[in-house]
């Protein structure tokens, strides 16, 4: 892939991209439709979750490793500099993330967490959804 756009371009470009939209997301999607699954999106749960399956009670939650800290994950790391700011900011994210779920399990609902590194193996990833949607071996 060549890079169209300079640095400064493209630090403009990403800053416009709604976190709501994003490319691993859109990737789940497409593997949900795939296996026949229905869902909306960002319905109005904790934490507008990015993609609702109201038959199935569940939520599908797409998380970018960094930010989420995905635990014993390659992808995450801490920046060098601005330490505590990192820390704090990362803290503030997994807190969330945490409430969110438990809010939506006392509602009843089940939340499915996606990691963004997951998609690198994306015959992995469908088996492990077809199981949690109870949808068998294909
Ligand atoms: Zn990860």
């Amino acid at each position: 892939v060549v890079d169209v756009f300079s640095k400064k371009r493209r630090s403009e470009v990403m800053s416009r991209i709604r976190s709501t939209n994003t490319r691993p997301e859109k990737a789940v999607r497409a593997m949900l439709h795939k296996m026949g699954l229905r869902f909306r999106l960002h319905g109005d749960l904790p934490g507008k979750p990015d993609i609702v399956m109201k038959r199935h009670k569940t939520v599908v939650e797409v998380f970018g490793c960094f930010f989420h800290r995905h635990l014993g994950c390659k992808l995450v790391s801490t920046p060098a500099s601005n330490v505590r700011f990192w820390q704090a900011k990362f803290r503030r994210n997994v807190e969330r993330d945490k409430a969110n779920r438990k809010a939506l399990r006392r509602m009843g609902w089940r939340t499915v967490v996606v990691w963004e590194c997951e998609l690198r193996k994306p015959e992995r990833l469908e088996r492990r959804l077809r199981k949690a949607f109870g949808l068998g071996d294909r």
